[in-house]
């Protein structure tokens, strides 16, 4: 299954109030250039991989910020 097979054309609201008809599997709002999906579900899913990709980012960040501490500047500071 691929984004660009087609569905039965389908009122979706928007965020913003704009109503878009799809007919395949997600779409950018013309009003607000947000990404619409025709199915709820996956709007959810979308939502939750930015979200669990922001938090991973930042552990990311965190560790190399722990890692900078503990390898640089306490054994700088050892000396
Ligand atoms: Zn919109």
């Amino acid at each position: 299954m691929t984004q660009t097979d087609q569905f039965p054309p389908k009122d979706v609201q928007c965020k913003c109030g704009n109503v878009l008809t799809l007919d395949k599997q997600s779409d950018w709002c013309t009003k607000c250039v947000r990404k619409v999906f025709y199915h709820q579900k996956n709007q959810r899913r979308h939502q939750f991989n930015t979200i669990y990709l922001a938090v991973m980012a930042l552990a990311i960040v965190f560790f190399l910020v722990y890692a900078f501490i503990e390898m640089v500047i306490i054994p700088m500071s050892k000396l």
